[in-house]
Protein backbone atom coordinates (compact mmCIF):
# COMPACT_ATOMS: atom_id res chain seq x y z
CA UNK A 1 0.00 0.00 0.00
CA UNK A 2 2.86 2.01 1.24
CA UNK A 3 4.73 1.49 -1.68
CA UNK A 4 1.46 2.11 -4.49
CA UNK A 5 1.40 5.81 -2.79
CA UNK A 6 4.92 6.54 -3.45
CA UNK A 7 4.66 5.44 -6.80
CA UNK A 8 1.55 7.72 -7.02
CA UNK A 9 3.34 10.67 -5.64
CA UNK A 10 6.33 10.01 -7.70
CA UNK A 11 3.79 9.73 -10.95
CA UNK A 12 1.99 13.48 -9.57
CA UNK A 13 6.17 15.13 -9.63
CA UNK A 14 6.32 13.66 -12.87
CA UNK A 15 3.74 15.33 -14.35
CA UNK A 16 3.62 18.39 -12.18
CA UNK A 17 7.31 18.97 -13.31
CA UNK A 18 6.33 18.06 -17.04
CA UNK A 19 3.39 20.63 -16.78
CA UNK A 20 5.83 23.34 -15.99
CA UNK A 21 8.21 22.27 -18.76
CA UNK A 22 5.80 22.31 -21.03
CA UNK A 23 6.40 18.75 -22.18
CA UNK A 24 3.43 16.76 -23.53
CA UNK A 25 4.30 13.71 -22.23
CA UNK A 26 5.82 12.56 -18.73
CA UNK A 27 7.25 8.95 -17.36
CA UNK A 28 4.80 7.33 -15.22
CA UNK A 29 6.07 5.39 -11.82
CA UNK A 30 3.47 2.73 -12.41
CA UNK A 31 3.51 0.51 -15.52
CA UNK A 32 0.46 0.63 -17.88
CA UNK A 33 -1.91 -2.68 -16.61
CA UNK A 34 -2.30 -3.09 -20.87
CA UNK A 35 1.31 -2.53 -22.48
CA UNK A 36 3.54 -2.24 -19.47
CA UNK A 37 4.82 1.49 -20.82
CA UNK A 38 5.38 4.00 -18.38
CA UNK A 39 5.08 7.70 -21.19
CA UNK A 40 1.89 8.92 -20.18
CA UNK A 41 0.22 12.36 -22.04
CA UNK A 42 0.37 15.11 -19.77
CA UNK A 43 -3.03 16.49 -20.54
CA UNK A 44 -5.05 13.30 -20.36
CA UNK A 45 -2.75 11.01 -18.03
CA UNK A 46 -2.77 8.25 -20.06
CA UNK A 47 -1.02 5.82 -21.39
CA UNK A 48 1.07 6.74 -25.04
CA UNK A 49 1.21 3.57 -26.59
CA UNK A 50 -2.34 2.42 -25.92
CA UNK A 51 -3.63 6.01 -27.09
CA UNK A 52 -1.58 5.80 -30.34
CA UNK A 53 -2.59 2.06 -30.36
CA UNK A 54 -6.48 2.80 -30.23
CA UNK A 55 -5.81 6.16 -32.79
CA UNK A 56 -4.57 3.64 -34.95
CA UNK A 57 -7.50 1.54 -34.57
CA UNK A 58 -10.04 3.96 -34.82
CA UNK A 59 -8.30 5.04 -38.43
CA UNK A 60 -8.60 1.41 -39.29
CA UNK A 61 -12.21 1.53 -38.46
CA UNK A 62 -13.12 4.08 -40.61
CA UNK A 63 -10.79 3.32 -44.06
CA UNK A 64 -13.00 -0.11 -43.84
CA UNK A 65 -15.88 2.03 -43.00
CA UNK A 66 -15.34 4.53 -46.47
CA UNK A 67 -17.84 4.02 -48.99
CA UNK A 68 -15.43 2.71 -51.65
CA UNK A 69 -14.21 0.33 -49.37
CA UNK A 70 -17.17 -1.07 -48.39
CA UNK A 71 -18.26 -1.42 -52.48
CA UNK A 72 -15.05 -3.14 -52.93
CA UNK A 73 -15.74 -5.53 -50.36
CA UNK A 74 -19.75 -6.09 -51.87
CA UNK A 75 -17.69 -6.55 -55.62
CA UNK A 76 -15.36 -9.05 -54.40
CA UNK A 77 -17.72 -10.74 -52.53
CA UNK A 78 -20.06 -10.92 -55.61
CA UNK A 79 -17.30 -11.73 -58.07
CA UNK A 80 -16.22 -14.87 -55.60
CA UNK A 81 -19.87 -15.91 -55.36
CA UNK A 82 -20.40 -15.68 -59.14
CA UNK A 83 -17.09 -18.40 -59.32
CA UNK A 84 -18.16 -20.49 -56.44
CA UNK A 85 -21.68 -21.18 -58.45
CA UNK A 86 -19.88 -21.80 -61.70
CA UNK A 87 -18.48 -24.34 -60.11
CA UNK A 88 -20.56 -25.94 -58.39
CA UNK A 89 -22.43 -26.14 -62.28
CA UNK A 90 -19.71 -27.64 -63.64
CA UNK A 91 -19.64 -30.14 -61.02
ZN1 LIG B 1 -0.56 1.22 -22.34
Amino acid sequence: MNVVMSKRKISAKRLQAAKIKGIKVYQSATNCPHCDGIERYVSTRSCVVCTKAKNQERKQREIENLPCVLEWHLVHTLKTDNEMSLINRYL
